[in-house]
């Protein structure tokens, strides 16, 4: 099948990206395309039918503060989130995603929405959004229906979506301001880096005691992204310190089920992981 026999429906708004949705659910759904274009282009990803939302940004473009709640729409681009404010203190690891996040021309298209559907290892905002515990929003043409973000990526480009449904915002409580946040990957070169590990953390520090930390990785097991709730448990509660910090690595190292492939070992990965661990806890017991 050659690109002339793609079928492409354009949506103009919301409503009628549903209607579409609804009525082609064979239809693969593309927002800004900076994942999908190059996997069709160069990878030979074959696809008959697309559903091209990139119009949708005039509705779905926004980042929006409910009392505590924040609201990020799904077309909102990482440059957008970038010169927001209103990630400002507690939230300071999303302008950290930012700044490692490819180069500028894909900044200016790569949506959020675009990347949590992609659901690889190499979406950055997937761990710092699983550490905010945030939901994703699912509508289709009978209604909304939000799920937790772990429930929605279930495995490497796994999402729990139905074929009739697209993801309108991801939404999250914002941290205390007595929280911190921070966020780090590691690849094999400085830009454009299509990370090995990565992980972010948001906890709070009460009298230098480790308060309601959540430490969230782009592989927990396999290559599936999730928390390291063993390591949270061990640090809940204690005082940070050298000791401590190098015995959390340890509990990082027990529970990652990682596997190896032809970026790196196994082990390799887990010994970055645990140098992000001992960096960020050591930034944050700073303060910064
Ligand atoms: C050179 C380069 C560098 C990159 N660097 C990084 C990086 O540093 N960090 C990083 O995390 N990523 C990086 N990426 C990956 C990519 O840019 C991101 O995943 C981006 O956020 C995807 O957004 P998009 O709008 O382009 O998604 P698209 O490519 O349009 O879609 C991606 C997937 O999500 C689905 N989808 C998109 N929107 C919706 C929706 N609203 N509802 C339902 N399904 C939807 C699509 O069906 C598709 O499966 C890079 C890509 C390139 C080419």
């Amino acid at each position: 099948m050659g690109v002339e026999d793609l079928q492409i429906i354009m949506a103009e708004s919301l409503k009628s990206a549903l209607k579409e949705i609804s009525e082609n659910k064979d239809a693969t759904i593309i927002a800004n395309g900076t994942d999908m274009m190059p996997r069709i282009r160069d990878e030979g990803l074959k696809v008959e039918k697309i559903l091209d939302i990139s119009a949708l940004d005039k509705e779905l473009s926004y980042i929006n503060v409910d009392s505590n709640l924040i609201r990020i729409g799904a077309m909102t681009t990482v440059s957008e989130i970038g010169s927001s404010n209103v990630f400002n203190g507690s939230l300071n690891a999303f302008y950290e995603v930012v700044s490692k996040f490819g180069g500028p021309q894909i900044r200016n298209r790569a949506t959020i929405g675009g990347n949590i559907c992609s659901a690889t290892s190499s979406e950055d905002f997937i761990p710092l959004l699983m550490a905010l515990d945030a939901s994703v929003v699912l509508q289709s043409v009978n209604g909304k229906r939000t799920l937790k973000l772990n429930n929605f990526v279930i495995g490497k480009r796994s999402v729990n979506r139905r074929n009739d449904e697209i993801m309108v915002e991801v939404q999250f409580s914002k941290p205390g301001d007595d929280y911190l946040s921070g966020f780090e990957k590691i690849g094999r070169r400085n830009i454009l880096i299509i990370n090995l590990i990565n992980m972010a953390i948001v906890m709070s520090l009460k009298q230098r005691r480790v308060n309601d930390v959540r430490i969230a990785l782009n592989r927990v097991s396999g290559k599936v992204p999730g928390r390291a709730r063993l390591t949270e448990g061990f640090l809940n509660g204690k005082e940070i310190d050298g000791n401590i910090i190098s015995s959390a690595r340890e509990k990082l190292a027990e529970e990652l089920k990682l596997s190896s492939d032809f970026r790196a070992s196994a082990d390799y990965r887990i010994h970055l992981a645990q140098a992000i661990l001992e960096k960020l806890l050591n930034r944050f017991r700073e303060g910064v």
